[in-house]
Order: structure tokens, then sequence, then C-alpha cells
């Protein structure tokens, strides 16, 4: 049963969380601090720096560092927390909650880009991916390949110790800011209709805050997410080490199916971000609607209201147990597709829904900067259609379904 822990003069309020046989006393304890640190620290920052379309600032990324939730899912050797995808996905949901963006910059940490053949760098890497200096950014989608990922046609060619890279990237987040980007390019023709044969991933170690020659990046200007630049980058005889090639675990050219493997986690973790994003507006609507007032009386007394409330916490709640079912399967290493892409596809159709009509109680005050909840209706929309659309995730669904 849901009761409200908090509610301070800036009428936010948080729900306490609900209690799951998913919630160890460990998990609960790391949820908690998540949920000050991202109620604390996180949201007074979205409030001032998503209005004016900035980036999340390095001393919050500092902060996210000393909490450790660059390395949750590293080993604790490494200086990682040697968590696993649902304590992941659990700090992600209270990261959401204040603003999504900060909800993604930990999955540019937590080992992406660490995967070297050389065990020693790889060592490295992973320590400095779990301290927060190792920070990237992911280079898969290309103007003509979105979802038919396989499509791309960046082409990376040998030339004695090199690799020359040539091609057009869409959508890198962060890709300025990082440490390196994870590129995904073709290095042989796909043969037949095998179109994700010779498709591998490159690391591009670069400066924080430029672009390495061979690179040029224009920024997409877009309608929400903000905190993280999104970027269109032409690459163009961009120069990269022999064992830039990363080491996936597949065979030569099969580089595509490591990161199918990591979308499952990728799909658990955005829904637990659409998760939290909905909550956010789901918690301020229920403040607002105590504190207004019309007809004489706070609006929350009008039975229209009330169920339009409940329904949206029920909603909430049910993408939320999606997403704890998919992640304790991924962690328990049992096939995963079809919960990760329920859990994808509920909980961001969810965050879309409930964030429109958290939007509609705040009435007029709703429709201006001068209130969060526009800012999560925005960000919501964004969870339909990246990693995976809502069509896509109905494909995934309708295979495993039909196949079954
Ligand atoms: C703000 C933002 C940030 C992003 N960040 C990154 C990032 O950091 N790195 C990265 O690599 N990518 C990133 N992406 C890319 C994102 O993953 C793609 O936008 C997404 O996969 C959809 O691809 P698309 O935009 O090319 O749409 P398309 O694939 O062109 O789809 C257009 C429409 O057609 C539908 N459609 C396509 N194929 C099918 C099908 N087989 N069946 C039914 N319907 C279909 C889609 O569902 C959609 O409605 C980002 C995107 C955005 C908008």
């Amino acid at each position: 049963m849901a009761a409200w822990t908090k509610h301070n003069l800036d009428g936010v309020v948080t729900l306490a969380p609900t209690a799951s046989a998913y919630l160890t006393a460990e998990r609960r304890a790391l949820q908690d601090a998540a949920r000050t640190f991202a109620m604390d620290e996180v949201l007074p920052v979205a409030n001032e720096l998503d209005p004016k379309r900035e980036d999340i600032p390095r001393a919050l990324q500092e902060r996210i560092a000393d909490l450790g939730y660059f390395g949750i899912l590293i080993e604790e050797e490494y200086g990682g927390l040697g968590l696993g995808v649902f304590e992941y996905c659990l700090v992600s949901e209270e990261l959401a909650r204040a603003w999504l963006s900060v909800g993604s910059i930990i999955a540019r940490g937590n080992a992406t880009g660490c995967a070297s053949a050389d065990p020693d760098r790889r060592i490295e890497l992973l320590r400095r991916s779990a301290s927060g200096s190792w920070i990237g950014a992911i280079a898969f989608s290309e103007p003509r390949a979105g979802s038919d990922l396989a499509n791309v046609e960046c082409a990376a060619v040998r030339d004695g110790d090199e690799w020359v890279v040539t091609g057009t990237k869409r959508w890198v987040g962060n890709a300025k800011a990082a440490d390196f980007i994870h590129l995904m390019a073709r290095t042989r023709e796909p043969s037949g209709d095998r179109r994700a044969d010779g498709l591998e991933i490159f690391l591009v170690e670069k400066e924080r805050d430029a672009f390495p020659r061979g690179i040029t990046g224009t920024v997409i200007e877009k309608i929400g997410y903000f905190g993280l630049t999104t970027w269109q980058l032409e690459l163009d005889g961009l120069r990269l080490p022999a064992d830039a090639l990363q080491d996936t675990g597949q065979d030569e050219g099969q580089g595509f199916k490591e990161s199918l493997r990591w979308l499952n986690v990728a799909r658990v973790q955005t829904a637990a971000r659409a998760v939290g994003v909905a909550r956010g507006a789901l918690e301020d609507a229920t403040a607002y609607a105590q504190a207004r007032i019309q007809f004489g009386q706070p609006i929350a007394e009008q039975q229209a209201i009330r169920f339009m409330l409940a329904t949206m916490a029920a909603e909430v709640e049910a993408a939320r147990q999606l997403w704890y079912h998919a992640a304790w399967l991924v962690d328990a290493d049992e096939p995963a597709d079809v919960d990760a892409a329920q859990a994808k596809l509920v909980a961001s159709e969810t965050a879309e829904r409930v964030t429109s009509q958290a939007l509609q109680i705040f009435g007029g005050n709703g429709y201006t900067t001068e209130y969060a909840v526009e800012r999560y209706w925005r960000d919501a929309r964004l969870t339909t259609i990246f990693e995976g659309t809502s069509e896509i995730q109905r494909k995934i669904i309708s295979d495993g379904l039909l196949r079954a």
C-alpha cells in the first residue's frame, strides 16, 4: 500500500516503495540512497538546467561516480559495486524520476567500452569505468540504420596496423563529452541474406569535450531529453589502432550478436527509466491535485481526478512489476527477449499516457515551463522510440508468441 513519505514546500512528494518479494533489505537500502540523491541533488539541477537545454554538469557526474553508480555491474575487485541488472535498474528508476538523462548517463559507464582483447587493458578500463572516469557514447544508429540495425553501412577497412573508418553515425548521445565512442562498423560485406555478418564493435578513444581528427560532429536539435547532447557524426577516414576492435566473445565478424545480447539489458533499463519518469509525473500530479483549489475545494476531491490518479498509479505499478520480473530473468541467465520487450513496451507506453494525464491534471499550468510535468511529458515521449520502438517490441513479443 502506497503512503506519502515526503511532502516539501515545493510540493514535491515521493511515494513509498511498494513491498515486493524482489526487494531484499540490501536492495531497499540501495533504492533509498538513490532516491534521496535523486530528489535532493538531481531534481534541483534538472529543474534549473533542462529549461536551458544544458548538459548534466561534471560536478553532478562526479557525485554519481562517488555513489558508485557507474560501476553497479562491475565486479568489486575492480572497484565496482558487483551487483546485478536488477540493482542497476532499481537505481536507474530513481535517477530517471528526477531527470531521464541522468538515468541514461550511467549506461555509458558500467563496463561499456571495456571489452579490450588485452586482459590488463580490460582491467584498467573496468577500474576507470567503475570510477566514472571512462564515460562513453554509443554510436550504433545511422541515417539508414535505426530499427534495422543490420543495415549499418559505416565501413572499417584494415590498412596495415590500423583501421580506417568512414561513414555517418546518427543519434550519438554524449559524443563530444565522452571519453570514448563505442562504434558499430562493417569490416566486410554481408554474405547472402545474413546482413549482420561483418558487423563489429570498435573503441574510439578520445579527449573529453573534443572530437579526434577524422570525426566532425553536428548537434541534433531535439524537443526533450536534455542533459545529454545528441550528435550526428561524420567519420571521414578516422584512423584507429588495430586493437580498437573489441573482443565481443563472438566469432570474427559477429559483433552484432553481442550487441543483441546487451539490448535486453538496455531494454529493461529503459523500462525502469520510463517507470521513473511516469512516477515523477504521478507524484507531482498527486501533490498538485491536493493543493489546487477550484469550486472551493482541492481538485483531488473530484472523482474524475481521483480516478485518473488511481489508474495512473495502478499502471505505473504494473509496469514496474514487469521490469522487476524481466531484470530477475536477465540476472538468472534465463531467456529474456520477450519479457524484456514486454517490460519496455508497457513501461514506455504507460509513461507516455501517465505523463499526458498528469499534465491534464495541472490544467493550464501543465502547459507552461513553470512546472516539471512538461519535462516528464516530453521525456516520456522518447521512451517509446529509443532502445527499439514500440513496434519493434511488439514484433519481438509476437514472434515469441507465434513460435510458441
Ligand atoms: C533522442 C534519441 C537518442 C538516441 N540515442 C542513441 C544513441 O545514443 N546511440 C544510438 O546508436 N542510437 C540512439 N538513438 C537511435 C534510436 O535507437 C532509434 O531512433 C530507434 O531505434 C528507431 O530508429 P529510427 O529512428 O531510424 O526509426 P525507423 O527505424 O526509421 O522507424 C520509423 C517508424 O517505422 C517503424 N518501423 C520500423 N521498422 C518496422 C518494422 N519492422 N515493423 C513495424 N514497424 C516498423 C518504427 O517503429 C517507427 O515507428 C537515439 C534516438 C533518439 C531519438
